[in-house]
């Protein structure tokens, strides 16, 4: 029986020509596409740890987030204005006054910034402070805004869809690709599968991470908060994701002596942990360093 719209990875090449591994031989059979970030490189020897709050709440939170996670060894930092709530009756971020808190604590840091956009209409306006722009879950097949992302000449954090397929997902970065932007990282942060919901928010899908480095040169990193809910598992599920080759991480964190973070407050982790994570992430690059060097 024929069933429509079925897709293997056989059919990449025809799908996304421009992001997939095997129509681009000129990336090496494991290498990567570097893509830089305001001097930050992903998809090179060392992993990037982006970290910051989930929402960008006030500009007191947000400052002592950023000092933290600049404090822990963070690369970059993240935080939310435009949030995508599932009731239109929960908060929905602080919008345009979230981009500015978010642009002092860059200039504060010096980290470079990650935030999401939701509206094809507001791309230019979150692009004036994102050094990265983000595309979340929800949104990873919303074409028109990929399109309008693709032509922002930013680069693009691109999370996989919750039920997302590999190729849908590469299908999506090819939307990005095909406005003349190559900058994308992909983002793998936890699908909808059995039992996700009874101990943990989704299912971490690390097996994801060599199956998107076989078929695209593309970076890829994971996102251990969304992908657990579980502030406790953040850490052990940051350190598997670097074992299987992850090319880094992005993790929410929260002070909560500035008070209970309005959004994700059971998956964010305080300073110290995010400083284990960070290190342990630096050995890996230390001991990718030795091993160059033995060779
Ligand atoms: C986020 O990173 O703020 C977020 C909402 O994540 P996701 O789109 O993966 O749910
Ligand atoms: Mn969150």
């Amino acid at each position: 029986m024929e069933i429509a719209g079925q897709l293997s990875v056989y059919d990449l090449p025809r799908i996304c020509p421009l992001v997939c591994r095997e129509t681009n031989p000129k990336y090496k059979p494991s290498g990567s596409r570097t893509v830089k970030v305001r001097g930050v490189e992903f998809g090179g020897d060392s992993p990037v740890v982006i970290a910051g709050p989930c929402n960008v709440e006030t500009h007191e939170q947000t400052l002592a987030v950023a000092r933290a996670v600049k404090r822990a060894g963070a690369q970059m930092l993240r935080g939310g204005a435009y949030k995508p709530r599932t009731s239109p009756h929960d908060f929905q971020g602080t919008g345009l006054e979230g981009l500015c808190i978010l642009r002092i604590a860059s200039e504060e840091t010096g980290l470079p910034v990650v935030t999401e956009v939701m509206d094809p209409r507001l791309v230019e306006e979150v692009a004036e402070v994102a050094d990265m722009i983000q595309i979340g879950s929800r949104n990873m097949q919303n074409y028109p805004l990929l399109i309008e992302v693709g032509q922002a000449k930013k680069p693009v954090l691109l999370k996989r869809g919750m039920a997302a397929s590999l190729c849908e997902w590469l299908g999506a970065a090819e939307y990005i690709a095909k406005q003349g932007n190559l900058d994308i990282v992909l983002c793998e942060r936890g699908i909808k599968a059995f039992p996700s919901g009874e101990y943990s928010r989704y299912v971490l899908d690390l097996n994801v991470i060599p199956a998107v480095q076989e078929n695209t040169f593309l970076p890829v990193i994971v996102d251990p908060s969304h992908a657990t809910g579980v502030a406790s598992m953040v850490e052990p599920a940051s350190r598997a994701a670097l074992e299987f080759g992850s090319h880094g991480l992005i993790i929410e964190v929260a002070d909560f002596s500035m008070g209970r973070p309005k959004c994700d407050a059971a998956q964010a982790i305080d300073e110290k942990t995010l400083a284990r994570i960070i290190q342990f992430a630096d050995s890996r690059r230390r001991q990718y360093a030795s091993s160059v060097q033995a060779a």
